[in-house]
């Protein structure tokens, strides 16, 4: 008889430690609204929009979140891809039935997504840029041949040019630039981010590297980025990442994107040891493994919009 009670108290007592784990997860990423990823810059032939977020959406879905990937312009304005994303809110709402959608846009995406709550704020709960170029990219400046003050020597010039066709190249397939790439290096340098920032500020930090207002017109602003190039020797993009991120000198960056640039609103985090491409968890999945792994970053984002009733 003792035996058996102790057995079954041995039972209840695994229950009790296993069940709360399970309650938890289920519904970890269950969000009001229904997530909208935007892509960034680029063709991504070979990747596609879907891959372009490689595992994250699926392990979003696991726990409850509906996610979609959205596709726009891979180069074109902010403001052209913009409208393109605008449109596809739209569509989304219409399907699901959902009143506002959570954006969440990686690199170009996150001006993208910032566009669309800034024409459309009652559509959007909230907008999360992911190594966004919030504030241009020096690399950007470089690609039009605006050097900036106190030039960098030729031969680093080069090599930055060199690792940005490198990514290019690989990235569309070798292709090269787009004949839109124009007009989306533009919106990427810091002079049309600063330009597209005076009509659309919602969440721009007031100073360079501040934080901006949590929540504008009633959209919830986030951020977070990297700042290490160069994290995983198996990942064939990591040795052009390093290259580019000579653009930026002395200054945090993911290899693309400033860490200062990046902010926008509450910002989550600036210096994950995790590069612009494993902020998106690519090459394939090739990431930072000394680091949170970036699907988790996005589950836990997930999870704070829920818990902010988002
Ligand atoms: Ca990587």
């Amino acid at each position: 008889m003792k035996i058996k009670i102790v057995k079954n108290l041995a039972v209840l007592i695994a229950i009790a430690v296993t069940l709360p784990a399970s309650v938890l997860a289920a519904g970890y990423t269950q969000t009001k609204y229904p997530i909208v990823l935007a892509h960034g810059l680029f063709g991504f032939d070979q990747i596609g929009p879907v891959d372009y977020w490689y595992a994250i959406p699926s392990a979003l879905r696991a726990d409850g979140a509906k996610v979609y990937s959205t596709q726009v312009s891979a180069a074109n304005s902010t403001e052209i891809r913009g409208e393109q994303l605008l449109t596809q809110v739209k569509q989304i709402l219409a399907v699901t039935g959902a009143s506002k959608v959570n954006l969440i846009g990686h690199s170009h995406g996150g001006p993208t997504a910032r566009y669309v709550a800034s024409v459309r704020p009652d559509l959007v709960a909230s907008v999360t840029t992911v190594g966004g170029v919030n504030r241009g990219s020096k690399v950007a400046d470089f690609l039009l041949g605006i050097a900036p003050e106190g030039s960098l020597p030729n031969a680093i010039l080069i090599s930055i040019t060199n690792g940005l066709s490198q990514i290019i190249n690989f990235l569309s397939g070798g292709k090269g630039l787009t004949q839109d790439s124009l007009a989306a290096t533009k919106s990427l340098s810091t002079a049309g981010s600063l330009k597209f920032n005076a009509l659309h500020p919602q969440g721009i930090p007031v100073s360079t590297c501040g934080e901006g207002a949590y929540q504008v017109n009633g959209v919830s602003y986030f951020s977070w980025s990297g700042a290490k190039a160069f994290t995983n020797a198996f990942d064939i993009l990591d040795p052009a990442l390093a290259l580019t991120s000579l653009a930026f000198g002395s200054e945090k960056n993911d290899g693309l994107v400033s860490s200062c640039s990046s902010h926008l609103g509450k910002v989550i985090r600036d210096d994950y040891a995790m590069n612009h491409l494993d902020e998106v968890n690519q090459t394939i999945g090739l990431v930072n493994i000394f680091e949170t792994n970036p699907v988790s970053l996005y589950r836990q984002h997930a999870n704070r919009l829920k818990n902010l009733g988002l």
